[in-house]
């Protein structure tokens, strides 16, 4: 049976990236496989963040991964840093990853190329390295990710191999499943930058209220010529925007771009805008009656004891592994 892992790091408010990216397909893994979602809050402080901030977005997340229609029964839901063993096998796995390979990882030097070097946290330049002990405690199979994450773990491939060649086959080999329709959005503003919640320009939060979606929408950066086609290299503000409908509405880019085809560009675009309407607008009711209700807490706590249970069991065959008295 597959084992599935993944996580939002509660770095900002969630946009529409992560809901397409992330979220939505949260639902149809738990029928799939044993599956584990979390929230990243260790990975949260790899940048500086206000503590009071942490928190409500950590808060946020729960209640969005419920809305989406994560199944406590069927998920294992929980808060990263509820679960030492992440640290503890951080501190291990740490050893067999190398600075070459983390400076190569195009988030670091997205995050940090203009940055000083007495600026860079530790934390940032080792993200991977987490997220490799994320990904191996939990004995995942499939790890769903944006494709900005897909490299982190392929680096994650290469520690399995490293480490399973020196020990035996102790750790279990993962793979990224990235979506084929929506696993890069781009920022409305300006298309050739990926939609990210720690940069807020160009952005659509899903806290933002109907109104606000759809000013973001119809004011959307587009492109040369006066009506849609699909061309991601000439026209990628129609581009995203095709993928954005596409997979809101549930079906590929080229349906979307038949769909469209001749249509002026304000006409298209509210036609994305009635979409996002369609589905956000359940959906952030749903969040709203979670966040009143506090619901999602007893998840947590559930779901911690659930996840320590599986995150120990491989801690200690690793600890084991390496040559650590366990006594
Ligand atoms: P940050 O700016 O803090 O890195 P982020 O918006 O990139 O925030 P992450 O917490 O890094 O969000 O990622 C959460 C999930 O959302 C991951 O699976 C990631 O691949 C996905 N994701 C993030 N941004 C996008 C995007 N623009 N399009 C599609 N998927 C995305
Ligand atoms: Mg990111």
């Amino acid at each position: 049976m597959e084992r599935i892992l993944s996580a939002i790091k509660p770095t900002g408010k969630l946009t529409l990236g992560n809901y397409i990216g992330a979220l939505s397909h949260f639902k149809d893994f738990q029928d799939q496989g044993e599956s584990f979602i979390f929230i990243a809050d260790l990975h949260a402080l790899t940048l500086p963040i206000e503590p009071e901030d942490l928190r409500n977005n950590s808060r946020d997340i729960a209640a969005f991964y419920l809305a989406s229609g994560l199944d406590p029964k069927k998920t294992t839901m929980f808060l990263q840093s509820s679960v030492s063993a992440h640290a503890e096998l951080n501190a291990i796995v740490q050893n067999y990853l190398y600075m070459g390979e983390l400076k190569r990882m195009t988030q670091f030097k997205d995050k940090c190329s203009k940055m000083a070097d007495t600026a860079i946290g530790m934390g940032i330049f080792a993200y991977p390295v987490l997220m490799a002990a994320d990904i191996l405690l939990y004995e995942a199979t499939e790890v769903p990710v944006g494709e900005d994450q897909a490299q982190h773990v392929e680096l994650c491939r290469d520690l399995v191999r490293r480490f399973n060649h020196r020990y035996g086959e102790i750790l279990k080999m993962p793979k990224a499943v990235v979506p084929k329709v929506g696993a890069r959005i781009m920022s409305l503003t300006d298309p050739s930058k990926k939609m990210s919640k720690s940069d807020q320009k160009g952005d659509i939060f899903l806290l933002d209220d109907p109104k606000t979606m759809r000013k973001k929408i119809m004011s959307a950066k587009t492109d040369m010529g006066p009506t849609v086609t699909d061309d991601p290299v000439g026209k990628p503000g129609i581009h995203n925007l095709l993928n954005i409908y596409a997979s809101l509405d549930g079906t590929t880019i080229e349906e979307a771009a038949k769909r469209f085809e001749g249509f002026r560009y304000g006409e298209f675009k509210k036609a994305v805008a009635d979409k996002l309407d369609e589905v956000m607008i359940p959906f952030r009711a749903r969040y709203d009656q979670i966040i009143a209700d506090k619901s999602y807490i007893e998840v947590l706590r559930q779901g911690a004891e659930r996840a320590r249970e599986v995150a120990n069991k491989t801690l200690r065959k690793v600890q084991e592994a390496v040559g650590l008295l366990l006594i």
